[in-house]
């Protein structure tokens, strides 16, 4: 059977790396299985959606290394829907209601008060013709309900209805049709929640797998009988845990926090949050995967636990560093060429200061320091002054290597009897104006005897 999956994300803001998991977890399913990948935009809500959310999620995905074999908006797609609707009524399946929503809530206290399960009672399919003409003659419009196949002959007396299905995450599941209302798929003023032109969708585009977050599993029930209600077999469901912040609040896509794009710009690299994203609240360790088949190796969508996951920023960085650490120079050359960093010594300078990069813009300061000198100027003390001017006239002649600052440094012990910290550390400020960073064996021969002079104090 060959595999299609869609991530639907409503553009009604920045995405996040909860949202991330669940666009990866797509992607990787799809890519494991040669499968086909629909960005499928869940923007039938057109007061909220913005087609410049729909552009941001389309850069950030595609910087996650993620570029949807087919990009579809729902609000190109509303006759399909209303042709869905006029097929749900024909059958009597979907039923015109009139509560607000303070009756609605007035009569769940009801339910709630006699110990009766806290759904909808499905009053209005008792209305006759006379009064649902009344409540339009009064101005009221109807939303719309599914009615759920719980019941063998009377809607009234719903009876235990499971539905099951193998979810490729949690494994078995089962959702009673009894415990859950009727859904509303269409409000008063006509527009669509998500629950049907999802359904629909997934029939006319052939989604062979829907994987998505755990706060779906109700719904799963209620839409697998929409998709047999509409003639369709229902594709297989995957529902993985929900990331949250450290003290356990959901992620909000709202608040902005934690978006990618601000990822992106604190620097942080795309495979550092795929892996991230992916690997946390899995029984597989978390690792930085370098490229997005490493990570494909390393998911595996049963592996995901059922308890949320606590995403720590922290953990980012972490991992960034560890990718930016083991980035060959193949891998960076082009990045560091347009940080404009190129020529002979572009390799070398790379294998210098890798292993001292928080993020990669950070390689372009220390070519700076490498080219130009210290960016600000070393704080050293008069004695200190002396000891590293005398250490420069000790400089050996080139060529240099990586063997030349431990014979320079040798012969400066020996002549002035400084060792350790009070020896390198002047040699270290004078030369790069920081206090730590790459080895200074390494960045010695960058420098060459000349830019070495050229730092004397
Ligand atoms: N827009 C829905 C969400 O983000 C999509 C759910 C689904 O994938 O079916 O929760």
């Amino acid at each position: 059977m060959s595999v299609t999956v869609r991530f639907a994300p409503s553009p009604t803001g920045a995405i996040h790396i909860g949202n991330a998991r669940t666009a990866l977890f797509n992607w990787l399913f799809a890519r494991k299985n040669r499968g086909k990948f629909i960005l499928r935009f869940d923007d039938t809500d057109t007061q909220r959606s913005r087609q410049e959310y729909a552009d941001r999620i389309q850069e950030d995905l595609h910087w996650l290394g993620i570029d949807p074999d087919v990009t579809v908006h729902q609000s190109a797609r509303f006759e399909t829907y209303d042709a869905a609707v006029e097929r749900l009524k024909e059958a009597g399946l979907l039923y015109p209601c009139y509560e607000t929503a303070d009756e609605l809530e007035r009569r769940r206290k009801i339910r709630l008060s006699r110990r009766l399960p806290p759904v909808y009672g499905r009053e209005a399919l008792k209305l006759g013709d006379e009064e649902r003409a009344k409540f339009e003659t009064e101005g009221r419009r109807p939303h719309w309900r599914f009615l759920l196949p719980n019941f063998s002959s009377d809607p009234f007396q719903p009876e235990r209805t499971e539905i099951h299905w193998d979810d490729v995450v949690r494994g078995p599941q089962t959702v009673d049709l009894a415990s859950i209302s009727d859904p509303v798929l269409v409000r008063e003023d006509g527009t669509y929640l998500y629950t049907l032109p999802s359904v629909v969708d997934d029939i006319e585009m052939g989604v062979t797998h829907v994987i998505r977050g755990d706060d779906h599993v109700t719904n799963t029930g209620a839409q697998i009988a929409i998709f047999r209600a509409l003639g369709a077999k229902e594709p297989a469901f995957g529902h993985h845990n929900l990331l949250t912040t450290i003290s356990g609040e959901g992620l909000s896509k709202r608040s902005g926090a934690l978006s990618l794009g601000i990822l992106r710009e604190a620097g942080i690299e795309p495979m550092a949050v795929a892996s991230l994203a992916v690997l946390l609240g899995t029984s597989e360790s978390v690792s930085a995967a370098r490229s997005m088949e490493e990570l494909a190796e390393l998911f595996d969508p049963a592996s995901a636990s059922k308890s949320s996951a606590k995403f720590d920023p922290a953990e980012l960085k972490t991992l960034n560093r560890a990718l930016l650490h083991a980035m060959s120079f193949e891998e960076a050359r082009d990045r560091l060429a347009n940080l404009g960093i190129s020529g002979s010594s572009a390799e070398p300078f790379w294998l210098a200061v890798r292993g001292n990069l928080e993020t990669f813009a950070e390689a372009g300061d220390w070519w700076k320091i490498v080219r130009k000198g210290p960016q600000k100027q070393p704080e050293l003390s008069e004695e200190d002054v002396a000891f590293v001017r005398s250490a420069f006239d000790l400089l050996p002649p080139e060529p240099w290597d990586a063997s030349t600052w431990k014979t320079w440094t040798g012969t400066v012990k020996d002549a002035t009897g400084r060792k350790g910290r009070a020896l390198f550390m002047p040699l270290r400020l004078a030369l790069t104006g920081r206090d730590s960073g790459p080895e200074l064996a390494d960045l010695l021969p960058l420098l060459g005897r000349e830019g070495v002079l050229a730092r004397r104090p």
